[in-house]
């Protein structure tokens, strides 16, 4: 960016744009414990300055600016990603949002809400709450993940199983494109506002979201243990196929129960088989008829045992505090991948595999976010401040992701550090489609650039595989003296 540019962004937006050295080595990294060092070594993680905008029209100004002058534009908002999504890789501007917030209106007639895109999904909920209203589903990152955030991701999570993704909820955004012009999108329209489901502030900035919302209802948490994954899925599919479907369904293995007793943060007793814990929304009546419903079904499957309503409760309380895991620490490394739920049982026998072969414990946990599918996170406790250990812990990840691949899944979202499998998120014609799409409404690609579409030079498939396939072996030579 020219001198000239800078001053007059700073000269604009007064104490709300900072050049700073502290302030942008702060929003040169995001919650992933990457080594800066390699982060130094690859890319440009350093913004040039960073702005924080109040309004539309302050959004669109400095995009008219970014586009004329060729300036990237990193857009951040609670910066709850973990795939360097929000952390620049050409340096430039890194827009943070987040005082982009509010609420605009409620309809209730229409059942929806208008919100401001960086609007916290904790700040929505405590909101409609007092209207008795409730969001249809919210990220297990609520409490500092935004509405714009989450719409640029995948937008699957708790409430995803009964109301479907984000992207379904929504009728209606608006977006300031990367030439600066300020678009409305509706559900009708061509092109439709699914474009920028999992686009990840590659197409402009979201500043305004209609989506729709439900009357607030009494909920019943359910939690059990079965003696093994095979039986999870079995009760799962169960469950999914009632005549009454889940608000929810989160499980967890053995290691992730044995992992939180050890660590004093379990409410149950049991340290092995899994966990499901099922939560169901409605009326009193609707729910004692699921109460019913599930006693029938206990009857005819004497391997499920069900847990204590308080503990079941309590597990639910948890339910935005996965990050407490990282207590194991120092560092936890992880990698989530999308997966068919069928697919679960062979999918944990391959982690059991690898965490045998590797000298390493693979802790498990997932969400069933439709009737088909499941997020699963798959962790393991490393240490970023020992460089070269936590670069071979970095190759396991890897092996994560293979193994979710073997089992017909991928990576859920891309960021930087996921563009080494995009030929796994996407298919020949789908890749070819959003990268025309980019082409077309950021030619000039100010947006983000160096995310999702490309794979940069580095972390390119083939070197990536062999680089990751090497340390993943010197990793397996010196597991012993570990
Ligand atoms: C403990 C924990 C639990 C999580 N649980 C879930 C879960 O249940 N489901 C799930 O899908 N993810 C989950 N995540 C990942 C992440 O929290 C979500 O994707 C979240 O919704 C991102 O929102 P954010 O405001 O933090 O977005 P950010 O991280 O700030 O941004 C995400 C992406 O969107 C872009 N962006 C942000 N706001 C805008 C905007 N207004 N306009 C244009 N681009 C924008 C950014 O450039 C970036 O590429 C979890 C993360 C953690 C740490």
């Amino acid at each position: 960016m020219n001198k000239t540019t800078l001053l007059s962004i700073k000269e604009k937006f007064g104490t709300r744009a900072s050049d700073s050295l502290m302030e942008r080595e702060l929003y040169s990294r995001d919650l992933a414990p990457v080594p800066s060092w390699l982060v130094k070594l690859l890319f440009n993680a350093l913004p040039e300055i960073v702005v924080r905008p109040a309004s539309t029209k302050e959004i669109s100004e400095l995009m008219k600016l970014a586009w004329t002058e060729h300036v990237p534009v990193t857009p951040r908002a609670g910066a709850t990603t973990v795939f360097f999504n929000t952390v620049p890789v050409k340096g430039g501007i890194v827009m943070d949002l987040n005082l982009i917030k509010g609420i605009v209106a409620v309809d209730e007639e229409q059942m929806t809400v208008t919100v401001r895109a960086a609007t916290t999904w904790g700040e929505l909920e405590e909101y409609l709450n007092q209207l008795n209203y409730a969001c249809k589903s919210v990220p297990s990152s609520a409490p500092a993940a935004t509405i714009g955030g989450w719409l640029c991701m995948m937008g699957y999570g708790p409430g995803s199983l009964k109301y479907g993704s984000l992207m379904s909820q929504v009728k209606a955004i608006e977006v300031v494109l990367p030439n600066g012009r300020v678009q409305k999108y509706s559900k009708e329209m061509t092109p439709s506002i699914d474009r920028y489901a999992a686009s990840e502030g590659t197409l402009g900035i979201i500043t305004e979201i209609e989506l729709e919302i439900r009357a607030l209802t009494s909920m019943k948490h359910f939690l059990f243990h079965v003696p093994d994954i095979e039986h999870a899925l079995l009760a799962i599919k169960n469950f999914v196929g009632r005549k009454t479907i889940p608000y929810n369904i989160h499980f967890s293995d053995a290691h992730y129960m044995r992992t939180m007793k050890d660590l004093g943060m379990a409410h149950w007793d049991t340290k092995c088989g899994c966990l499901i814990s099922v939560d169901y929304e409605g009326s009193v009546e609707e729910l004692s008829a699921v109460e019913a419903d599930i006693d029938m079904y206990m009857k005819s499957d004497t391997l499920l045992t069900r847990l204590p309503d308080a503990v079941a409760e309590k597990e639910w309380d948890e339910r935005f505090r996965s990050i407490r895991l990282k207590r194991g620490g120092p560092s936890v490394l992880g990698g989530e991948v999308w997966m068919p739920i069928k697919n679960l049982p062979s999918y944990m026998r391959d982690l059991e595999q690898m965490a045998n072969r590797y000298g390493v414990e693979l802790i498990t946990y997932g969400h069933v976010v439709s009737p088909e599918h499941t997020t699963m996170m798959t962790a393991l406790f490393a240490d970023e401040t020992s460089a070269l250990k936590y670069m071979l812990d970095l190759s396991l990840v890897k092996k994560i992701q293979d193994a979710g691949y073997r089992n017909g899944g991928c990576p859920y979202g891309v960021g930087l550090w996921n563009t080494p499998y995009i030929r796994r998120i996407y298919n020949r014609a789908g890749l070819k489609r959003i990268r025309e799409r980019k082409r077309t409404v950021d030619p000039s690609d100010i947006m983000n650039p160096g995310k999702i579409y490309q794979t940069p030079f580095m972390l390119n498939a083939v070197h990536f595989h062999i680089s990751m396939e090497i340390l993943a072996a010197v990793r397996k030579v010196f597991q012993k003296g570990w």
